[in-house]
């Protein structure tokens, strides 16, 4: 049995937690590490059981965590050699594990599939996280949809997928220009339409959760991107996470 959970999410901060019996992987570590294990515990989830965090690319809302929490709770941290170049500094992890984009890392009971994806990183990637049959993806900070994530897609049974803006209260926000076309642009995020056109179109009979992720504070709001996604709620399990707290734990 696996159980997930995103520990927070959203445009200030994230951090997924998958693990089953024995072993657990955290994506990112956006937000600091006392929070982190605030939420963990509260949630009734061992970080003793944490076997490696990934980072899934440079930018602070994935990182600002991770280098003190790692020390801290003494496990290895996963990340590209140009996501580490690129980082600023005092996210750093001290030691790092380096990977490239396309690696399956095998960490505890589990295997973790890794793949570029677009955004405006140096190497961003996604992830899908494979145990005895069962796939979890990660898939936030997604610009546009690329093949690379529709074929891991295709193998999920649960997703974090990023469901960023709506697209209304992007352009009328209060954003300047250039972030608002940064924000839209194929490397910056997937709004809620976009998120459910890909569920729309590639949904498959695996699949069973979707956690609509990484909703902008300004741009969004977690009732507007569920009624995006009405439409599918009688076939799947959606839910929308959440920045200021964990959400619940799933098991699959
Ligand atoms: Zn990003
Ligand atoms: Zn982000």
């Amino acid at each position: 049995m696996l159980e997930i959970c995103a520990i927070a999410s959203g445009s200030n901060g994230n951090c997924y937690y998958i693990g089953n019996k024995n072993d657990a992987i955290l994506i990112d570590a956006g937000i600091s590490r006392k929070k982190i294990l605030e939420r963990m515990e509260k949630k009734g989830l061992d970080p003793k059981k944490i076997r490696a965090i990934i980072i899934s690319h440079e930018h602070t809302d994935h990182m600002r965590g991770v280098r003190v929490l790692a020390k801290n709770i003494d496990v290895p941290v996963f990340m590209t050699p140009d996501s580490w170049k690129n980082s600023w500094g005092p996210n750093r992890p001290d030691k790092v594990s380096y990977f490239s984009p396309g690696d399956v890392l095998e960490i505890g009971s589990f295997k973790i599939h890794s793949f570029l994806k677009n955004h405006d990183a140096a190497e961003p990637c996604s992830f899908r996280l494979e145990y005895k049959g069962k796939n979890v993806g990660v898939f936030t900070d997604i610009g546009s949809v690329c093949d690379n994530v529709k074929s891991h897609f295709a193998e999920c049974q649960a997703v974090f997928l990023e469901s960023n803006y709506d697209e209304e209260m992007l352009w009328k926000g209060t954003y300047p220009i250039h972030l608002k076309e940064r924000v839209a642009s194929d490397y910056g995020h997937l709004s809620n339409m976009q998120a459910y056109e890909l569920l729309r179109e590639f949904k498959h009979p695996k699949l069973k959760m979707v956690f609509l992720s990484h909703l902008s504070q300004e741009n969004n709001s977690p009732e507007i991107a569920m009624k995006t996604f009405k439409a599918l709620a009688n076939e799947l399990i959606i839910n929308v996470t959440n920045r200021y707290d964990a959400g619940d734990v799933f098991e699959l």
